[in-house]
C-alpha cells in the first residue's frame, strides 16, 4: 500500500453522533398545535432516539422495516427520523394532506409496520386504520393527559435505558422513503439512502445553498413530509444552527415566532409567504431578525421577491422535487453582484438559480437532442447526481434516459451564467399556433399587479389556436380589481400573444398537498370552458 486514509462511511446517524458531542446544548424549541412551547436540545433527542431505536427493537421491528410518521414539525417527529434510522429503519413520512385513497395506498405499498401520529391526525388514523394492511403498531405523539387511544411517544420510550449503538451498515443502505404526491397515476416513492442524504446534507448548509452555521436560527415552514422539509432536519445537527420547529403555520403564529426566538432564516413554498405578507401588511408586525429566506416548491413570484428585498431580507430562489432530495438549484448572489443594477439583481433572483456541486442540469428537446445553454432556447429540464433518484420504491426499471439522466418534467432555460430558469411544467405549458405560452411566467406577472392575491393560468382549446390562455384570478381583500386593469397591467410584462383570451375570478384557487396550485383540478373544473 501507498498510503491509505479511514473508512468512515456516510451514515446518517453520525449526524446525531456529532451534534451530541459537539452541539450537545445545541436547541431546539417546538410551537405545538395547543400554543405550547417547549425546549430540548441534541443531548436529550440523541437519547431519546436511542430509547425509540430500543423500543422499536422491542416490538420485534427488525432493520430494513419502513416506521411511518403522519406529523406536522415537532422535537419528538425529529426524535423519530432518528430512533427509526438509528435501528436501521426506513423512516416514512407520510403527508396528512393526501385523500384517503393515496393515503392508503402509499402505507401499504410501502408496507409500514409502525405509525407515529400527532393527536391532530387521530380522527384521520381512526378512519384509515381498518384500510391500513400492514401497520401493527400505532404511537401517538402528542395525546391529551385524558387519552384512551394509542400509547404516547413518551411512555412508549420511558421504559427503555437509552443504552444502544446505532445500527450499522452500508452507506448505500436506505434510510427515508417519501411519496411524489403524483399528478397521474399512483404516488411513486422515492427511497433516499443513508449517502445521498448525507452529501445532500453537506450541500446543503454551504453559504451558496441554505447558507446555515451555527450562528443561524431556523425555521422551516415547510412540513417534515414535505421531500423531508427540504433537509433542514438533516442540516441542523450537522451545522449546530438553532432549530425551531412549527406545528401550526398560522401567520400570527409564526410572526410570533419569528420575534420571539430570532429567526435569522426561514423557508417555504410561495403560498405560505403569501400568507405572512398579507398579515404582515394588514397588521404592521415585522419579521424581527429575519435575514434569509429561501422560496421554492413553485416559482417566487417577482413581488414577493421585491418584498423580501425591501425589506432587507435576501432571498434565495430554490428549485428542486422530492426525486431531487430536494436541492436542485439555489440563487445565490454571484461574482460581481454589487455592481448590478436593482433591476438586474431582481431578474438574477427570479430565475431559479444554480447548481450547487453535486448536481448537474441539462435541457433537450422532444427528440432527446441536448440544447444550448444559451439563455434562448427552452426544453425539459434533466438531472443527474449522487442525491437524485435512479429507480422507484419497488420499480422494476430504472427512470432514467438511456444516458443515465432523470427528466423532471419540467421545462426551462439555461443561460450563459450557469442561472437556470422553470419556464414550465411540462403538462402545463400552453401550446398555443405551435409556440409555448409560460403559464408560471403569465402567473406571475398576474400576481404582480395591484389587487391580485393569486393567479393561475391554463390554456383553453381553441379551434384557431390549438389553445389559448385562461386566468384565473383570486382578488385580495377588499380589492376591486377588475379584468381589464389585469390586462392592462399584463400588456406591459407579457408579449401580446401571451395575453389570456379572458380573465376570470374564483374566491379560492385549488392546492395540491404540498401546497401547489392544482393545475390538474382547475383544468377538470374548466374543462368545459369556451371562450366567448
Ligand atoms: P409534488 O408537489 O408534485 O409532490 P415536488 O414537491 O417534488 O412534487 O415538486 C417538484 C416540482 O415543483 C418541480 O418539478 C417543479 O415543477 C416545481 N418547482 C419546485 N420549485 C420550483 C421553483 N422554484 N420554480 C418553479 N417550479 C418549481
Amino acid at each position: 500500500e501507498l498510503g491509505a486514509m479511514q473508512d468512515w462511511s456516510l451514515r446518517v446517524m453520525r449526524l446525531v453522533d456529532h451534534a451530541e458531542r459537539e452541539h450537545a446544548e445545541g436547541e431546539i424549541v417546538s410551537a405545538w398545535a395547543n400554543g405550547t412551547i417547549t425546549r430540548t436540545n441534541w443531548k436529550e433527542v440523541g437519547r431519546d432516539a436511542r430509547r425509540m431505536a430500543q423500543a422499536l427493537e422491542a416490538w420485534g421491528i427488525k432493520p430494513g422495516d419502513r416506521v411511518a410518521t403522519l406529523a406536522m414539525n415537532h422535537a419528538h417527529h425529529l426524535t423519530a427520523w432518528y430512533g427509526a434510522i438509528g435501528m436501521g429503519g426506513i423512516l416514512h413520512t407520510i403527508n396528512p394532506r393526501l385523500f384517503d385513497d393515496q393515503l392508503e395506498y402509499i402505507a401499504n405499498h410501502a408496507e409500514d409496520r409502525v405509525l407515529l401520529y400527532d393527536h391532530a391526525f387521530a380522527p384521520l388514523v381512526e378512519k384509515m386504520k381498518p384500510r391500513w394492511t400492514s401497520i401493527e403498531y400505532y404511537v401517538c405523539f402528542d395525546p391529551p393527559a385524558d387519552w384512551q387511544g394509542d400509547i404516547s411517544f413518551t411512555d412508549w420510550i420511558a421504559g427503555q435505558d437509552g443504552i444502544y449503538e446505532w445500527v450499522d451498515g452500508d452507506e448505500r443502505d436506505p434510510c427515508a422513503l417519501c411519496y411524489t404526491s403524483g399528478t397521474t397515476g399512483n404516488p411513486k416513492g422515492v427511497l433516499y439512502e443513508h449517502r445521498s442524504t448525507m452529501l445532500h446534507t453537506l450541500a446543503e448548509a454551504a453559504p451558496d445553498v441554505f447558507n446555515l452555521s451555527a450562528r443561524a436560527v431556523v425555521v422551516p415552514i415547510v412540513p417534515m413530509f414535505h421531500a423531508n422539509a427540504w433537509g433542514i432536519p438533516w442540516a441542523a445537527p450537522l451545522t449546530g444552527c438553532k432549530l425551531v420547529l412549527s406545528a401550526d403555520y398560522r401567520p400570527a403564529q409564526m410572526c410570533k415566532l419569528f420575534h420571539d426566538e430570532k429567526v435569522s432564516h426561514s423557508a417555504g413554498v410561495p403560498t405560505i409567504w403569501l400568507g405572512m405578507i398579507e398579515h404582515i401588511e394588514r397588521t404592521g408586525e415585522g419579521l424581527g431578525s429575519l435575514q434569509y429566506v429561501t422560496i421554492g416548491g413553485s416559482a417566487a413570484p417577482r413581488a414577493m421577491i421585491k418584498w423580501f428585498r425591501d425589506r432587507g431580507v435576501q432571498v434565495g430562489h430554490a428549485w428542486g422535487m422530492t426525486e431531487t432530495s430536494p436541492i436542485g438549484s439555489m440563487g445565490a448572489p454571484p461574482h460581481g453582484w454589487e455592481s448590478l443594477s436593482d433591476e438586474q439583481q431582481m431578474g438574477y433572483i427570479c430565475r431559479q438559480g444554480r447548481v450547487p456541486f453535486g448536481i448537474e442540469h441539462r435541457i433537450v428537446d422532444d427528440a432527446g437532442n441536448v440544447l444550448a445553454r444559451d439563455g434562448k432556447e427552452s426544453g425539459r429540464l434533466q438531472v443527474r447526481g449522487p442525491w437524485v433518484v435512479k429507480r422507484y420504491f419497488k420499480e422494476e426499471h430504472d427512470s432514467l434516459t438511456p444516458d443515465g439522466w432523470f427528466d423532471t418534467g419540467d421545462v426551462a432555460i439555461l443561460h450563459a451564467d450557469g442561472t437556470m430558469q422553470i419556464t414550465d411544467r411540462s403538462k402545463d405549458v400552453i401550446k398555443s399556433g405551435g409556440e409555448w405560452i409560460s403559464s408560471i411566467e403569465l402567473e406571475n406577472a398576474a400576481v404582480g399587479c395591484p389587487g391580485v392575491a393569486e393567479a393561475a393560468a391554463i390554456g383553453i382549446p381553441h379551434p384557431k389556436w390549438d389553445e389559448r390562455p385562461l386566468l384565473i384570478c383570486v382578488k385580495a381583500p377588499g380589492s376591486d380589481v377588475c379584468a381589464d386593469r389585469i390586462r392592462d397591467h399584463l400588456s406591459a410584462h407579457v408579449a401580446r400573444w401571451w395575453l389570456p383570451d379572458a380573465i376570470e375570478f374564483v374566491d379560492e384557487l385549488p392546492h395540491t398537498a404540498t401546497g401547489k396550485l392544482s393545475k390538474k383540478t382547475l383544468r377538470e373544473t374548466f374543462s368545459d370552458y369556451r371562450f366567448a
